[in-house]
């Protein structure tokens, strides 16, 4: 303000110097030598007052570039510190209009839940309002709504107490509420549920389903990392799902040890694209089953000629061929974002006419004239190379010693020794009771192993000393 006070001060000062110029011109100039012709000396104040008449108007136009210059400046700054106030879970509003939740903040660009599992990138130039700010501008907006209808009923002494205790509610009430579900937001973060009386713990579905009814339970999914029975790594998440906590487990281990498993044996909950490509990318041997890989290995699917797997595959001019010997032509690519936020592309092959096939009823079941099928090639080469690890002699050596490794310590824990629940809360202190409680469990399988293995000797130990004593008898 101060600035624009000062710039328009110089702006009046300009013009008045001008307007006096104008008014009391200069003295004529000294007469000209005799040598000298009149016309020169004529035409100098005229060029002097044309720069005169000029002035106002350049100042002004150096003066309005300043301010417009400035005030853009002010309004990328501004925006800039909206951008910088973005956090994991801050509602936006989109240049497009639409509203998303931030889920991930990158370098240049976010990643944003736009719909359930619907998830996009956005460029930061694409944000075009964060909605806390615009939340509060409408509380306050509502709360002086309030005001004046307060005070207009009261100038008109109107005593509707209807209308008073309602809008005394909506103040007193439902406005301090936004505070508390805005809290809950916070507290939830990324997840879908918390427990009240342990906000760490996310509601998830237990092995334990006394009732019966599938009822969801607040917990932690535990990740262990077993060798020989012995547990190696341990973990805890929020996230219900094995596949999602593959990698951040593996993360620890390398944290933990400074290197990655050569091999990592795991059951189809782990087995994704996004995993595979990390172990892969990584150094690691998969041998890490997916979805479909037992359903795969029966004859009926390996008979199955209309499953896309089955399906005769031409790499070159990328597309398929149908059991009729027509062309599935490749017409489109889909992009994905799974809820880990991991892009996947698929591939969209389309019949060209299928009304006529009589193999139609046995092919698909839909209402279209024209099969569709989508294949995720990258997936398809993880797969397949997961599945030539499985089937090979030492997936099935792994194969046949999961159960009997993780599942084992899992048993003995749970079963043996009764540790079905936490007894501590926040995910902070259930680590410190896992990690004790596995440490428990390693000590007695050494114990055990150690007791073992005297008693192996003793044994041994105990024939050493029979032998002189038989030797008369021989
Ligand atoms: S229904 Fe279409 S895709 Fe299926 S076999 Fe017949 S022509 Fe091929």
């Amino acid at each position: 303000m101060k600035l624009k006070a000062i710039l328009a001060a110089l702006l009046l000062s300009v013009s008045a110097i001008t307007f006096a110029a104008e008014v009391n011109p200069a003295p004529a100039a000294a007469p000209a030598p005799a040598a000298q012709t009149a016309a020169p000396a004529a035409k100098k104040p005229q060029k002097k007052s044309a720069l005169m008449e000029m002035l106002p108007i350049i100042v002004m136009v150096v003066i309005m570039i300043f301010l417009f210059s400035r005030s853009n400046k002010k309004q990328a700054q501004k925006r800039m510190e909206m951008l910088d106030r973005i956090v994991k879970g801050s509602r936006v509003l989109l240049n497009s209009g639409v509203y998303a939740k931030v889920v991930e903040v990158k370098e240049n660009d976010f990643l944003v839940e736009i719909a359930d599992n619907v998830r996009v990138l956005v460029v930061k130039e694409g944000i075009a309002r964060v909605m806390e700010e615009e939340k509060k501008e409408d509380e306050e907006e509502v709360i002086n709504k309030m005001v004046r209808i307060l005070e207009k009923m009261d100038k008109d002494g109107r005593s509707d107490k209807k209308l008073r205790k309602a809008v005394r509610k909506v103040k007193e009430e439902s406005l301090p509420k936004l505070d508390e579900y805005d809290k809950h937001l916070e507290i939830l973060g990324e997840r879908n549920s918390y427990s009240k009386t342990d906000p760490d713990a996310t509601f998830m579905h237990m092995k334990e389903d006394a009732m019966n009814n599938g009822q969801t339970k607040p917990g932690y999914n535990v990740q262990i990392a077993t060798e020989n029975q012995y547990i190696v790594n341990y973990d805890l998440y929020w996230r219900p799902t094995d596949y999602g906590t593959l990698i951040p487990f593996l993360e620890s281990f390398y944290d933990k040890f400074g290197f990655y498993s050569s091999e990592i044996v795991a059951d189809s909950g782990y087995g994704s694209e996004q995993n595979y490509e990390f172990m892969f990318a990584n150094g690691m041997t998969p041998y890490v089953k997916y979805n479909m890989f037992h359903k795969e290995m029966k004859r009926k699917f390996l008979k199955n000629p209309f499953h896309q797997a089955n399906m005769f595959y031409n790499q070159e001019q990328d597309f398929y061929v149908c059991p009729m010997g027509q062309h599935m032509e490749h017409i489109t690519d889909k992009r994905t974002v799974s809820d880990l936020g991991y892009i996947s592309n698929t591939s969209v092959y389309r019949a060209a006419n299928c009304s006529k096939c009589p193999l139609r009823g046995m092919c698909y079941s839909g209402k279209c004239d024209r099969r569709t099928i989508e294949v995720n090639h990258k997936a398809n080469s993880y797969k397949s190379s997961a599945k030539t690890l499985l089937t090979s002699q030492r997936g099935l050596m792994h194969r046949s010693n999961r159960p009997i490794e993780p599942e084992a310590c899992f048993g003995n824990i749970k079963f043996n020794h009764g540790f079905k629940r936490f007894h501590l809360k926040s995910t902070r202190k259930t680590k410190v009771e896992w990690g004790l409680v596995s440490l428990a469990h390693n000590l007695r399988k050494y114990v055990a192993y150690k007791a073992k293995s005297k008693k192996k000797q003793a044994q041994s130990m105990v024939l050493v000393l029979e032998k002189p004593a038989l030797k008369p008898a021989v």
